[in-house]
């Protein structure tokens, strides 16, 4: 009775809370009918090596078409998506069609074809216990090239030991690259990286171009490139937004980069008609 009682008051006093609640349950019934409909779908975005200007791969970018509400962000759904579990599916979903786009790409452009296809995993994706045999099926059923492959993971991922971060050591003994995404976000220091079983790590945003990109950003940026390379780990400065960024980038020695200033989320068909454009022609930068 007591329960019951506080089920009223919340009900009573915090009638906005309660319509929170309504719309994310709303959302959640959504998402999970959304993947039967089939309306999700990728847009890529191109990373660029910063001294020639030339594409060295694109990142696959999840997208979802609400019948009534249109485009909602993967800010909004990813989090949704993560807590119910949904994730999982939505992620396999995610690899089974970047990876069938990275092998189509390679028969019809091979070696003009995006080097890397970079691919968003979750840390409760990775978790999986099937995760690592289930990119190996992906990878062997759509035919494409492992080392034409980067996932992206976050630091959560990484931080403790567990599933997820087997699993990235599995992955990349079976040849596949590992991003450390949105670095300097969260709870990451330098001494986790020291320890880090990553490929690549991925310099945030908001020290590039964001809120934080003021003079400790900037000091914070041209620092990270030493230490990248000194671990022998690839660097791509994410959110570039302006020329005078991209510029201050190669100065401080970053090859590689990401952003606004090269190139939006875009279609495949975009990506495709980039490529047909500079087939056979040297790009000058
Ligand atoms: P992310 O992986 O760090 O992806 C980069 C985000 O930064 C993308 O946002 C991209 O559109 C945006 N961005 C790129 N360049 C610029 C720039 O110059 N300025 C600004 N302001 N933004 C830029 P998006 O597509 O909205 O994705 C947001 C996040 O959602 C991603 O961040 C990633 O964490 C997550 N996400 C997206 N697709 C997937 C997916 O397939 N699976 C999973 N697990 N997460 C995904
Ligand atoms: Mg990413
Ligand atoms: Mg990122
Ligand atoms: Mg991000």
């Amino acid at each position: 009775a007591a329960k019951g009682l506080g089920g009223d008051r919340w009900h009573w006093f915090d009638p906005a809370m309660d319509e929170m609640a309504r719309e994310t349950a709303r959302l959640n019934a959504d998402l999970r009918r959304a993947l039967a409909d089939d309306e999700f779908f990728l847009l890529y975005q191109p990373i660029v090596d910063l001294p020639s200007h030339r594409p060295a791969g694109v990142e696959a970018l999840l997208r979802w078409r609400h019948p009534e509400r249109g485009l909602v962000a993967p800010d909004v759904f990813i989090p949704l998506a993560e807590r119910s579990g949904l994730i999982v599916e939505l992620g396999r979903w995610v690899l089974e069609n970047a990876c069938r786009q990275a092998a189509e790409w390679q028969t019809r452009y091979g070696g003009n074809a995006p080097a890397k296809v970079s691919i968003n995993v979750s840390a409760r994706q990775l978790a999986e216990p099937d995760f690592v045999e289930t990119v190996d099926e992906i990878i062997s059923r759509t035919g494409v090239d492992r080392s034409r492959l980067m996932l992206e993971v976050t630091e959560t991922a990484v931080l403790a030991p567990g599933p997820g971060l087997e699993a990235i050591h599995r992955l990349r003994a079976n040849g596949l690259r590992v991003a450390l995404d949105d670095f300097g976000t969260g709870q990451s220091s330098l001494s986790l990286l020291l320890n880090c079983p990553v490929d690549v790590l991925k310099v945030d945003r908001s020290f590039v171009s964001g809120n934080a990109a003021d003079h400790a950003g900037a000091v914070i940026v041209e620092n990270l490139i030493g230490f990248t390379n000194g671990l022998h780990i690839e660097a791509i400065a994410e959110g570039v937004e302006t020329r005078e960024q991209a510029g201050r980038l190669f100065q401080a020695g970053y090859r590689l980069a990401q952003g606004y200033l090269f190139g939006r989320p875009m279609s495949a068909e975009d990506i495709e008609a980039q490529l047909d454009a500079t087939a056979g022609t040297i790009v000058m930068s």
